[in-house]
């Protein structure tokens, strides 16, 4: 595991913080599969980002950077950068807000839609807006970029993972404000 500078993920060689993309898109593939469909929770190998300012190294309970287009999500950090929405591209309710296109290709008035039907960070964190970066634990430093600048997303402990795929029964109706519409 390489922890000399940046955040490290580890096997997978990709590094969230600086943008840079996978070495290996077929490992990463390969992994995704095995880690979705064969792992316990229990044998996912900690993802650690260290912090580049202050050197913290913020463990996750998830194997690698998780990449959007391969699981069909979309996510969102609150402001205060500890805490992660995520949610399907074919939630009905997201697509009855944005109709239908992947989280991540949203334009700035669609991101405004959604950001204004939610309701903020059940735990105080603040709202979900698609300008959040994820933030050190210790000393809040961004760690990793927004959506739609960046295609892997950090999954912090006691988020709000409202994909049905894996969490059957949720939604993102589950996040929403209670009329499910945006604010005229
Ligand atoms: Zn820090």
């Amino acid at each position: 595991m390489k922890t000399a500078t940046g955040c490290d993920y580890g096997d997978t060689g990709s590094q969230l913080a600086n943008g840079s993309r996978l070495r290996n898109d077929d490992h990463f593939r390969v992994a995704f599969v095995f880690a979705t469909k064969e792992m316990k929770r229990e044998d996912i190998k900690p993802l650690v980002v260290k912090c580049p300012k202050c050197g913290f190294e913020n463990a996750f309970n998830q194997p690698y950077g998780y990449h959007t287009g391969f699981g069909n999500q979309g996510f969102l950090y609150n402001e205060a950068g500890n805490r992660t929405l995520i949610w399907s591209s074919f939630d009905p309710d997201y697509i009855a807000v944005v109709g239908n296109k992947h989280p991540w290709t949203l334009g700035e008035e669609s991101q405004r839609r959604l950001e204004a039907i939610l309701q903020p960070d059940p735990s105080g964190g603040g709202k979900w807006l698609f300008s959040n970066p994820a933030r050190c634990l210790k000393c809040r430093n961004p760690i990793a970029e927004p959506i739609g600048t960046n295609v892997y997303y950090l999954e912090y402990d006691g988020s709000l993972n409202l994909d049905p795929l894996g969490n059957p029964g949720r939604g993102l109706k589950d996040a929403m404000n209670v009329s499910g519409k945006p604010p005229l």
